[in-house]
């Protein structure tokens, strides 16, 4: 039943993350659960009821009396604004607060052009989707990008197809445009937690890996994305496999999963057998003619990530394993050589109740989990608290000062 916390009082931001879970609907329930006073209830109920974060409602059934009036957590009282950045799409997108998009785009933008092309493009796009909503409404930037993100600064590093934005700092560029809080993390991470929010959100432990152009690995440990130390977790492409033959990576070592069995390796392969494949799309259509070559070299890539995967799930023992990106999607082949070696490798224990599934939202799971992302920070009790004392100090403030 309710807990008392009456040794810290809980504050506006607390408040808020009650209403919105549903754990105290009323302003009666919130002095059970907190502890709090009638009068510091009505105190923080008030703050929230002026920045929209909250509204009133009286619909509730009645017991006969007065019905009481029900707190709702106000998903109409901002948007954030939202982009999946990748090599061959790009989705952009105006969101709720609750991660409903109310207005995308999808185009393709050739990334390749650097930041200076880029930024600007995405912010007039949000712009244009925005229309006449007040900019105040804005609470949040969410990015994913294909790169790595050393995630506290939004700095690309050793970016896997963008070449052109090694060492950018995107935050304070979108932010001389739109000051709020920016957040940026790699496109792999952004699809996991998209994929967890969306489809598995009871589950704690979820690795997401997408075999595309490149290869990579979102993981969610315990409920959250696993970012390790700088950002670099779940890089699971650059892990080698045996017997690779030594081809050499962009990395700079030899037969890494990635320059075995990626998109990008296997039309390098099937063209040296003398395939005319410029496209995964032409991968594909060799795969459903049978050609028996194709489907050889296509289930050896598939046995190649099984390798690497099953040391993956040894190590975080995920519930689920999601395979996604085009190539994934595009192969039964390489999927159903990828479930056998994960489950013939790794060890009983971790794969007892392992399901291997795939991506249910596809590449609608990057606009998701952007949102998410920005939202659980932008709406965090911290981020909330932080943002009335601003907004008591300057009455005009109503939006949140960037992180960082
Ligand atoms: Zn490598």
């Amino acid at each position: 039943m309710p807990r008392r916390t009456a040794a810290t009082l809980a504050t506006s931001g607390e408040v808020l993350r009650l209403i919105r879970t549903g754990e105290a609907v009323t302003r009666a329930d919130l002095g059970r659960v907190t502890g709090l006073s009638r009068p510091a209830v009505q105190l923080r109920v008030g703050e929230l009821l002026e920045r929209g974060l909250v509204v009133e409602r009286t619909d509730a059934p009645s017991t006969g009396g007065r019905p009481p009036v029900r707190l709702e957590f106000n998903a109409a009282g901002g948007v954030v604004l939202v982009a999946a950045l990748g090599a061959s799409r790009t989705r952009v997108a105006v969101c709720d607060l609750a991660g409903k998009e109310l207005a995308g785009r999808e185009f393709s933008m050739d990334v390749e052009e650097g930041p200076d092309v880029a930024l600007p493009l995405l912010m007039d796009t949000w712009d244009e989707l925005l229309g006449d909503r007040p900019r105040s409404m804005i609470r949040g930037v969410g990015m994913g990008v294909p790169a790595t993100v050393e995630f506290a600064e939004g700095r690309t590093e050793s970016a896997r197809v963008m070449a052109s934005w090694t060492g950018v700092v995107i935050p304070p560029i979108i932010r001389e445009r739109f000051p709020v809080p920016v957040l940026v993390d790699n496109d792999v991470n952004v699809l996991a937690i998209g994929e967890h929010r969306g489809v598995y959100p009871d589950l704690g432990d979820l690795m997401f890996v997408k075999v595309s152009t490149r290869i990579g690995a979102g993981v969610i440990a315990g409920g959250d994305i696993l970012r390790g130390a700088l950002g670099a977790a779940g890089e699971i492409g650059h892990i080698p496999v045996l017997d690779g033959g030594g081809v050499l990576c962009r990395c700079g070592n030899t037969d890494c999963v990635d320059s075995v069995a990626s998109g990008t390796a296997l039309l390098r392969d099937l063209r040296a057998l003398g395939k005319d494949v410029k496209t995964i799309a032409d991968v594909t259509a060799l795969v459903r003619a049978g050609d028996a070559e194709t489907m050889a070299t296509v289930r050896e890539a598939g046995r190649r990530i099984g390798e690497v995967l099953a040391g993956a799930v040894n190590i975080i023992n995920p519930a689920v394993v999601v395979l996604g990106g085009d190539v994934a999607e595009a192969f039964g082949p390489l999927v159903s050589s990828i479930r056998e070696v994960v489950y013939r490798r790794s060890t009983a224990l971790a794969t007892r109740r392992l399901r291997i599934e795939p991506s249910r939202l596809g590449a609608g799971a990057g606009i998701t989990g952007c949102a998410v992302m920005v939202l659980d920070h932008v709406l965090s009790p911290e981020a909330v608290d932080e943002s009335m004392t601003l907004t008591s100090l300057r009455p005009d403030a109503l939006i949140a000062r960037p992180a960082g």
